[in-house]
């Protein structure tokens, strides 16, 4: 079984874009590194032998083909459409981002660079990438703002322990888009030893696209495993959207299946009206077309164009852009995006956790939230899939803290 789909689509383009999102907007001395980078990936992609070692690792290693899981108490106390989980949260690691790491990790691997670097925010990219490259024997380094290392105290010890090297970034807000901005800088100036791991569907081309294509790994099982559990495809996709990877890579198993409707579900925070919120869908006035750090998609801005701060409970949605093919699907309606407040997410993690003994990341309880929405208003015989991008272990402290200032 083929698990990385890369024909089954015409876009991006050969400029990488997806209708009028995405591209290249970086500095000229990365335009050779991103045009060897795109020429090395379509010669593994065309390489079955890379093919397989990446499935075999997936196998072996990640724990795929991640199961899905019919949520049965929590479909019947709905009362109305039934309700699967994919479960990425049972990937090693925790979630998603491992499929993506280690895509990336064999391609640098392939590529012949020794030297691995990444930007994270709360931790779980850097996590996963420190993983793959200690699996591979790469040398990792991580760049991290340090009021996010001060907070994610646990994953900056993982990362370590691992093996990588986590380099703290004072400069701006000392948050991910500073780690992400010292990222670029560094492969700017190491580009010949260097390869850039990026951690979601975001950046310039061929990034949006190759992360895609690692993560469809996702929704192309969970075809498969929807149709063997009920004979036929679901109604509706629904997944949480930080960057978009988990949420395309479910999304590219179904795209061609016209019937099934996809729901990407955004941060809503504290909710529009308060600006504490990182929905770049919901809300025209702020989130409109816009370029941040190297693609052009819907980006959260005030007036001047200046990138607003964003919130959202689960630090893994809490970023100012969208990955360029969400802002397509979106434009040619083949995806629709919602939100889900901080509340509103902290209570579908606690309903997950009682109905079907499962934590979810707080992320992934964004989309859950969407799903204890809609299946009341669907019929009995109607099918929701939510991908379970990962679990809630990493949130237990936020979690806590959250439910006792609820009272
Ligand atoms: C990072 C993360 C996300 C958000 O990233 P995407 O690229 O949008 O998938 C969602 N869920 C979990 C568990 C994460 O760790």
């Amino acid at each position: 079984m083929a698990y990385i789909q890369t024909e089954t689509t015409n876009v991006p383009d050969e400029r990488g874009y997806y209708g009028e999102f995405g591209g290249r907007f970086v500095p000229e001395t990365l335009i050779p590194a991103l045009d060897e980078l795109i020429v090395a990936y379509r010669e593994a992609m065309a390489d079955p032998e890379f093919q397989k070692r990446l499935m075999d690792l997936h196998h072996t290693y990640t724990g795929r083909p991640t199961p899905i899981t019919y949520a049965e108490r929590l479909s019947q106390q709905l009362g109305g459409a039934q309700i699967y989980l994919k479960r990425e949260d049972l990937a090693h690691t925790g979630a998603h981002k491992i499929n993506n790491a280690l895509g990336q990790a064999l391609l640098a691997q392939r590529m012949g660079k020794k030297r691995i670097v990444a930007e994270t925010g709360a931790g779980q990219h850097g996590v996963a990438s420190a993983t793959a490259c200690a699996l591979l024997g790469l040398e990792c380094h991580v760049y991290m703002g340090s009021v996010d290392m001060a907070r994610q105290q646990p994953n900056v010890f993982r990362m370590k322990l691992l093996g990588a090297n986590v380099i703290p970034v004072e400069s701006g807000s000392k948050t991910l888009k500073d780690a992400i901005n010292e990222a670029i800088r560094d492969w700017v100036t190491n580009v010949q030893s260097t390869f850039y791991l990026l951690g979601s569907a975001l950046g310039p081309h061929p990034y949006p696209m190759m992360v895609r294509d690692f993560q469809s790994v996702i929704g192309v099982e969970a075809r498969e495993q929807i149709l063997e559990a009920t004979g036929r495809l679901p109604d509706t996709c629904i997944a949480c959207v930080g960057g978009g990877s988990n949420a395309i890579g479910l999304f590219h198993g179904f795209r061609d299946d016209e019937d099934v409707e996809l729901i990407g579900v955004e941060a809503g925070g504290h909710g529009i009206e308060s600006g504490e919120h990182a929905a770049r869908f919901a809300d025209p006035s702020t989130g409109r077309p816009g370029v941040l750090h190297g693609a052009r998609s819907f980006v959260l801005q005030n007036a001047d164009g200046q990138i607003m701060n964003t919130h959202s409970v689960s630090a893994g949605l809490d970023y100012a852009s969208v990955g360029p093919e969400h802002a397509h699907l979106r434009q040619t309606e083949r995806a629709f995006y919602t939100l889900a407040t901080d509340e509103e997410a902290l209570a579908a993690l606690q309903t997950l956790c009682k109905m079907e003994g499962i934590i979810p990341a707080l992320e992934s309880s964004h989309a859950v939230a969407e799903a204890i929405k809609r299946a009341p208003t669907m019929p009995k015989d109607s099918i929701i899939l939510v991908n379970l991008s990962g679990r809630g272990d990493k949130d237990l402290d936020t979690v806590m803290r959250e439910l006792k200032l609820n009272g």
